[in-house]
């Protein structure tokens, strides 16, 4: 990793700024100024001049070149972030995105106009359900959590659609991602947590004792955040249907079985799924993102509006949908990422996902059983496409998971995911993904056992890693509950 010092020093524009510096040489307006004042009123206007920095061209040039080098992505080193998948975002998506024909696009445009893009969006959704196993789609939300809020929506409406309004609880186990009983409390449904059992998995015994005239449905990731496939699937979802509810897929994980096994088989009626995981588009900084909903065809008409639908004349858009839970997000989502996501799909093809789903199991199996002589493997055997180590044997020396984390940072790669699932004690969650190459693998298994085996002295130096970057131990919750962002400029 890059640790030069200048990391540390690195001005902000503000501190750049020369008061009659210029960073554009625009021709002089010929169009008159108009007297804000007279418009608006004095009190709507400001006194002076925007508190703006300015600066040269390269000045601003180099200052956001030096911050897009702070970050660690994708494209600068490993990044095994468990149930993330971070996987390769392929240059060629972007390319395709940015075709003007795309990228140019209004949303208020007729369907004459657009017939391209209305195609695209109709053909995924079809590609989408082929590969879940499912009916019908939608592409509106913009996360993989917003897809399980339009999904438990859906849930919700198609339960209230028959008068059974008895149905308050959602079941969910307790290794599931903290976005799933999230959604459902939002949803305004009650949480029961099934304990998860000794191999890790939900027991077919716990849903029975839980399922019952109020449950509403589950929701289930599937392999599970230990990276395990849950065996007993075909029966949870007897009981659940027995019991007259209905089962949510959280597709985060589709990763590992693309080609392989489908929810749609699995016996799920609802799943969606995160095309910035599975199908290589950008995670970006928080977004823009997409979390198609995919459904069986029963309730289809409870999708958000509108759906896109293939007539005789060509592609249209349909807007009237009496049962349609309303729109959860404008026009159809975030178009461009739709455009990556159709592009994976077509690039790949029915081989060439099946191979990417063999792979990223093979990569996380590799490292699985090359860590496995020097870290506790909880609930080891074959994994799907990410496992669960515990560094519990490590932390009575103070090697942490945290600490550990904080010193693969200083080796140039980004950390797996920390203490995460809950269920695990030290919990490392790894998950390679299938496009790292086997030097890679060994690059990070090699610096995890040379970690675990530091003498006591180097161990104290290990402590106060990382070294090579502008912070260090940040306080994350307060970092994310009270941010600093405008401090510099003298507004508060
Ligand atoms: C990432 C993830 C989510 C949430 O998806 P976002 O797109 O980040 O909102 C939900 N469940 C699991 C298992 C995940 O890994």
């Amino acid at each position: 990793m890059n640790t030069m010092n200048h990391w540390q020093t690195s001005p902000l524009l503000m501190q750049l700024h020369k008061p009659g510096r210029i960073g554009v040489s625009l021709p002089v307006s010929e169009t008159p100024v108009m007297d804000a004042t007279a418009w608006f009123g004095e009190d709507a206007c400001r006194e002076g001049a925007l508190p703006l920095p300015a600066l040269s061209e390269p000045d601003a040039v180099r200052h956001f070149t030096a911050l897009s080098q702070r970050n660690h992505g994708l494209d600068s080193g490993f990044y095994p972030l468990g149930s993330c998948t971070m996987k390769y975002n392929p240059k060629r998506n972007e390319e395709l995105a940015a075709l003007p024909g795309f990228a140019h696009l209004h949303p208020l445009q007729p369907d004459c106009e657009v017939q391209g893009a209305l195609r695209l969006m109709h053909e995924l959704g079809e590609l989408l359900c082929a590969l879940t196993g499912m009916d019908a789609a939608t592409l509106q939300p913009a996360a993989g959590a917003q897809g399980e809020t339009t999904g438990i929506a859906i849930l919700k409406a198609w339960h209230l659609s028959r008068g059974d309004t008895g149905r308050t609880k959602i079941l969910v186990p307790d290794s599931s991602h903290g976005t799933n009983p999230a959604t459902a409390a939002m949803a305004g449904f009650q949480v029961v947590v099934l304990p998860s059992d000794a191999r890790g998995c939900v027991d077919p015994e716990v849903v029975r004792r839980a399922a019952g005239p109020d449950t509403a449905g589950l929701m289930l990731t599937n392999p599970n955040t230990l990276g395990l496939f849950e065996p007993d699937i075909a029966e949870i979802a007897e009981i659940v249907h027995h019991a007259g509810g209905l089962l949510y897929y959280d597709g985060a994980n589709m990763n590992a079985i693309m080609g392989v096994s489908r929810p749609g088989d699995m016996g799920f009626d609802i799943a969606h799924i995160n095309v910035h995981k599975t199908l290589s588009t950008p995670h970006g900084g928080g977004g823009p993102g997409a979390g198609p909903v995919m459904v069986k065809a029963f309730l289809e008409p409870f999708l958000p509006s509108p759906v896109i639908v293939k007539k005789e004349a060509g592609y249209e858009r349909e807007e009237e949908r009496p049962n349609s839970i309303g729109k959860v997000k404008a026009f159809y989502g975030n178009f461009g990422i739709l455009v990556r996501a159709y592009a994976y799909l077509r690039t790949m093809g029915n081989t060439g996902l099946h191979l990417a789903s063999r792979h990223a199991v093979l990569h996380a199996n590799y490292l699985r059983v090359r860590l496995s002589g020097t870290y506790l493997i909880p609930h080891d055997g074959l994994c799907m496409h990410e496992f669960v180590l515990s560094a519990e044997k490590q932390a009575g020396r103070g090697l942490t998971a945290m600490v550990l984390a904080k010193n693969l940072i200083d080796a140039g790669m980004h950390p797996p995911t920390v203490y995460f699932p809950l269920i695990v004690k030290e919990a490392m969650m790894v998950e390679p993904t299938e496009t790292e190459s086997r030097e890679t693998l060994d690059r990070f298994a090699d610096e995890m056992i040379r970690l675990a085996a530091l003498t006591d002295d180097e161990l104290e130096h290990a402590l106060h890693a990382p070294y090579g970057t502008p912070v260090t131990r940040l306080d994350e919750v307060a970092a994310a509950r009270k941010p600093v962002l405008c401090d510099c400029m003298g507004i508060t």
